[in-house]
């Protein structure tokens, strides 16, 4: 069961004067289910090559299917369609809508879907549930610490049943406590809910969640291996 398929992409910065391959003839593929971490040094490509299977930037050759559907062929605003109902985003600054309550934040989404009341009630409840922030549901984003807020992010990229979830750096700007915390509640929703993430990381501690490490150097894929976790987390 395919969730993303990219064929001989590639992104190139600066055509014109002195071009940066920042993506160099990457192929990827990524099934159903999978817990995928990308790694590789500062400037290597992760966030190019995350926003191209994300569908927020195009690359300049190659294809990327995503579910059947060739995103890279998409108009603008079929594109915004499409990333609305098949990709979840979960973002390093977690970027909830400060005016908006927690709850609201993940509901937006479902509004935008036009889910109807009853449904996204029961949406919203179960969520909260796995995120563990029932009883923080109508806070605003200031009222809960960072940790608190990526967990809010993470339950609003799924609101909508994405395809998948993309995270870029998701951990950077939480304490070890909160990353571990985190990491947990999306491997158990991994688990549980087989749902698929990819998310790029600098943390050790993060890679060896992974089931799946892909490593980008100058723009190109070098290794992609099953990961063999280091320590024994519950
Ligand atoms: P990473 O996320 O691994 O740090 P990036 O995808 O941000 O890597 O960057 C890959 C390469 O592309 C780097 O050499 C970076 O300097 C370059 N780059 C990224 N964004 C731009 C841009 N908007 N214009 C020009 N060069 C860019
Ligand atoms: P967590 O359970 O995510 O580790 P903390 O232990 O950091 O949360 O926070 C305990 C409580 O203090 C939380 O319920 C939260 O509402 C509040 N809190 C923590 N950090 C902040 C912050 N930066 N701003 C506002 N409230 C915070």
């Amino acid at each position: 069961n395919t969730v993303i398929d990219a064929h001989n992409i590639s992104r190139v910065y600066n055509p014109e004067t002195i071009p940066v391959y920042a993506i160099n003839n990457v192929h990827l593929h990524l099934e159903k289910g999978e817990f995928t971490a990308l790694v590789g040094p500062s400037g290597s490509g992760k966030t190019t090559l995350l926003n191209l299977i994300g569908g927020l930037d195009k690359p300049d050759s190659g294809h990327i299917i995503i579910g059947g559907t060739d995103i890279t062929s998409l108009r603008a605003n079929e594109l915004i369609n499409f990333r609305l109902h098949n990709i979840g985003f979960v973002f390093q600054s977690f970027n909830l809508i400060p005016v908006l309550t927690a709850r609201e934040n993940v509901e937006f989404i479902m509004l935008l879907q036009k889910v109807k009341r009853k449904e996204r009630d029961k949406r919203v409840i179960q969520l909260f549930k796995q995120i563990g922030l029932e009883d923080k549901m109508n806070n605003r984003p200031v009222q809960l610490s960072g940790g608190q807020q990526q967990r809010v992010a993470v339950a609003r990229a799924l609101a909508s049943k994405p395809q998948f979830v993309l995270a870029d750096e998701p951990t950077a700007n939480l304490d070890s406590a909160a990353a571990f915390n985190l990491l947990d509640i999306m491997a158990k929703l991994n688990k549980e809910e087989n749902t698929t993430f990819i998310f790029s990381t600098h943390d050790q501690r993060v890679i060896e969640r992974a089931k799946r490490v892909i490593t980008l150097v100058d723009g190109k894929i070098t290794a992609d291996t099953a990961a063999v976790p280091l320590t024994n987390h519950k």
